[in-house]
């Protein structure tokens, strides 16, 4: 089955200076689906126009299949349409939210994060902690880069913090979290739940009701979609009453010079054309997501890890970060002291795509002692051919760097 849907992703099929391409770089972005690539194609060929304005035909056209998305992500998420925004991407929905709330801080609040979170999830709040007086506190991470449960939820409990910001799963390591653990003791303080799902929209398929979070955010170039968009549920009333973040048309509901009233949210919060063609691409991706059986691709990817843990765990001198139980598919590791980016370079030469570096997450290297890593980052398209090919490039690459 893997075989066959590899063949829907026409990157996955090119060479790499006459090497087969081992794309092992999914959670900088995933590659596309040819339905993707065919929904965004025949948008503009067939159907563009701007959505929400015109009587005429195109225009009704391009706003139903715009809203529809919103509320097949909706469904993908088990959410009202109403709470989805579209935005950019995760980093600005979380500058949308860190903004948002800045509002309800004061200085004896708490905003609450872990030490494992992308940049995206820290800068914001400590833009926002410097202009309210919040503290911007840390949960409990070990030296290994693991999150330790049972003291976050001490810690939240003793803190009651204002604000709990904390990624699904982590972009640098794959760390996944007990999210539901650490918001049922959130609850218990009012606390509201911010959940950073860039990295776990693809590979945990959260329901978020279940879950219970305030706020969740994600990208859809991370889940088979288009670059240049992502959004955030919000649960209503909070996102409501939230103030807008940025203003101009399609926001409002009237403008005159005596002031300006807006719509409600999600629209209060989409000012401008938005990423329409995004937006349609993204629709293909989900209905790609929703074909295809999700048991049997987490089941492929975490078999597919192990796989790939277990042959680096028998090359000596390799360090593996963070937790190898609970993982969406991501090994970061480091070789002695040979720098990240010598090993990603000679990777390449092979075909293989890694990533390295701080990944966005240099607060987690510093605690980490770490100048960076070699990040591999798998999906449901990677085969057990591709890891092969990974580990014998790594062989040959840490004989070179050994010579
Ligand atoms: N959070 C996490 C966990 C991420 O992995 C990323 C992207 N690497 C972001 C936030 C930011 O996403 P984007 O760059 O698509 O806005």
């Amino acid at each position: 089955m893997i075989e066959q849907l590899r063949k829907d992703f026409p990157l996955l099929q090119t060479h790499i200076d006459e090497q087969p391409l081992c794309y092992f770089d999914s959670a900088a972005t995933t590659q596309k689906p040819q339905c993707v690539i065919d929904a965004v194609n025949k948008f503009y060929r067939q159907d563009n126009a701007n959505v929400h304005r015109g009587a005429h035909t195109l225009s009704a056209a391009a706003t139903t299949q715009y809203e529809s998305v919103r509320n097949k992500l909706a469904q993908f998420l088990n959410v009202s349409q109403r709470e989805i925004v579209w935005t950019k991407g995760a980093t600005e929905s979380l500058n949308l939210i860190a903004y948002g709330l800045s509002e309800k801080l004061n200085q004896n609040d708490v905003i609450l994060i872990s030490p494992l979170e992308h940049h995206a999830n820290i800068v914001p709040w400590q833009q926002v902690a410097h202009r309210t007086g919040a503290k911007l506190e840390l949960l409990p991470v070990s030296k290994q880069g693991i999150l330790d449960l049972e003291a976050s939820k001490t810690l939240i409990s003793a803190k009651k913090p204002k604000i709990l910001s904390i990624c699904h799963a982590s972009n640098a390591l794959g760390n996944i979290h007990d999210i539901a653990a650490l918001i049922q003791v959130a609850k218990q303080f009012d606390t509201i739940t911010v959940i950073d799902g860039a990295q776990s929209l693809l590979h945990l398929r959260p329901d978020l009701s279940a879950m219970g979070c305030d706020f969740f955010v994600f990208s859809a170039h991370k889940a088979l979609g288009p670059t240049g968009l992502g959004g955030l549920f919000g649960r209503y009333e909070l996102l409501n009453s939230m103030p807008v973040y940025q203003t101009g048309g399609e926001m409002i509901e009237r403008v005159s010079f005596s002031g300006t009233t807006f719509r409600e949210a999600p629209g209060k919060f989409e000012p401008g054309t938005p990423n329409i063609s995004g937006v349609i691409g993204f629709g293909a991706a989900l209905d790609y997501l929703d074909a295809i059986d999700a048991n049997t691709l987490a089941h492929h990817e975490a078999s597919l890890y192990h796989y790939l843990v277990n042959a680096l765990k028998k090359i000596d001198g390799i360090s593996i970060w963070g937790d190898t139980e609970r993982n969406i598919g991501v090994v970061s590791f480091t070789y002695k002291n040979e720098h990240h980016f010598d090993i990603a370079t000679f990777l390449n030469t092979y075909g293989v795509a890694v990533r390295s570096g701080h990944h966005c997450t240099q607060p987690l290297m510093d605690h980490l002692s770490l100048q960076g890593t070699v990040r591999i980052s798998l999906a449901f398209y990677n085969s057990y051919q591709d890891v092969d090919i990974l580990i014998d490039a790594l062989k040959n690459t840490i004989d070179m760097l050994e010579e």
